[in-house]
């Protein structure tokens, strides 16, 4: 074996033990059974529901959050086939088990199986990524993908979070052409830019930030509107010709975005909601809106497996280069600076990652 894959008995891991604590610690190295592989964690992306779940407390403590994660298999199980010690692969830590009632639906977020967390640095999984090793449950597996020589361990991190973007764009029904509003140009808000123009669309970005602006306009959205602007209305329309926009994507939980995306959404249209986590936002709209004008509300959350092949050629063949969006990287021991800059994103910040080893 080589050096680089010596496996030691102990690790560092970022724990968490209630709303905003986080601590480096101790922990043993995860042990495998013979159908689960370890992986040495390269890096992995600070995730808004990771955000969520540190801040606000949702889940009981102590747990080691982190699942946008990439690294290198450094254990085998006797049972497991396809893969060997030294492969660097990016990991999903939901998989559907594709036969349940929901599964067959494509309602692949609400299967149990999926719901399970299936990699661990240790406590409760919760995705682990935040550590030195993960341990990945044989269910997880097949979400386990190679990454080519070419790319890096950022790229193969971010094949989580793309895969959750198509999938919502999924959700649009488009046809080749079409305009859609992108609300948001934070670091999801652009990779939907980004990924409607290669699927042929054309993007009108909104945000309040003039630089997400600016951006937008490099990650491909034909207009870039200030959506606070006296003028915002008429300029979206202006953009979008007479009918309104065939959709609009929510990337941001604003109640102002949602009113002016639903104005603008042409009879028909949908709206994607994307970024409304928060259990109990209420919001009052006009129900007309969706039985009379048929402007369809839909939501999506988190990723449909059965698009892994397509973002993994998207993303490692650079059709979309997701390297410009990551802005900053911090060392593991300061994964709670990574976290606050990303619950409180700066005008210069996009995607945040945790470079572990
Ligand atoms: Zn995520
Ligand atoms: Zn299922």
């Amino acid at each position: 074996m080589s050096e680089s894959l010596a496996v030691p008995k102990t690790m560092r891991a970022v724990v968490y033990h209630g709303p905003g604590d986080l601590r480096m610690e101790q922990l043993p190295v995860p042990g495998i059974r013979s159908d689960e592989i370890l992986v040495r964690v390269a890096t992995c992306g600070v995730c808004p529901t990771d955000i969520k779940k540190i801040m606000h407390g949702t889940v009981p403590p102590p747990r080691v959050f982190g699942h946008e994660t990439a690294g290198t298999i450094v254990r085998v199980g006797a049972r497991v086939r396809g893969f060997s010690e030294g492969d660097r692969v990016g990991l999903h830590h939901h998989v559907p088990c594709l036969d349940c009632h929901f599964c067959r639906h494509r309602a692949f977020a609400q299967c149990a199986t999926y719901r399970r967390t299936g990699i661990t640095a240790g406590y409760e999984p919760a995705g682990g990524g935040y550590a030195e090793f993960v341990r990945v449950m044989s269910f997880c597996l097949p979400g386990v993908v190679r990454i080519p020589r070419a790319n890096g361990f950022e790229e193969g991190a971010m094949l989580e979070p793309v895969n959750t973007v198509l999938k919502g764009i999924r959700r649009l029904d488009l046809l080749p052409g079409d305009t859609v509003l992108v609300a948001g140009q934070g670091p999801i808000g652009l990779l939907f830019t980004r990924l409607l123009k290669v699927g042929g669309a054309r993007v009108v970005a909104t945000d309040l930030l003039d630089s997400r602006l600016r951006l937008a306009k490099k990650w491909g959205a034909r207009h870039a509107v200030r959506a606070d602007a006296i003028d915002a209305v008429d300029a979206i329309r202006k953009a979008a010709g007479r009918n309104g926009v065939d959709a609009a994507v929510l990337a941001v939980p604003s109640a102002a975005a949602l009113h002016q995306a639903q104005s603008l959404l042409r009879g028909g249209g949908r709206l994607l909601l994307f970024a409304h986590t928060r259990r109990g936002d209420a919001e009052p709209i006009d129900l007309a809106s969706v039985c009379v004008d048929e402007k369809d509300l839909v939501g999506s959350y988190s990723s449909d497996f059965t698009l892994q092949t397509e973002v993994a050629r998207l993303v490692f063949r650079r059709q979309l280069d997701v390297r410009p969006l990551i802005t900053h990287r911090f060392p593991l021991s300061e994964t709670a600076a990574a976290v606050a800059l990303a619950a409180k994103p700066t005008a210069d910040s996009l995607k945040i990652v945790v470079k572990v080893t």
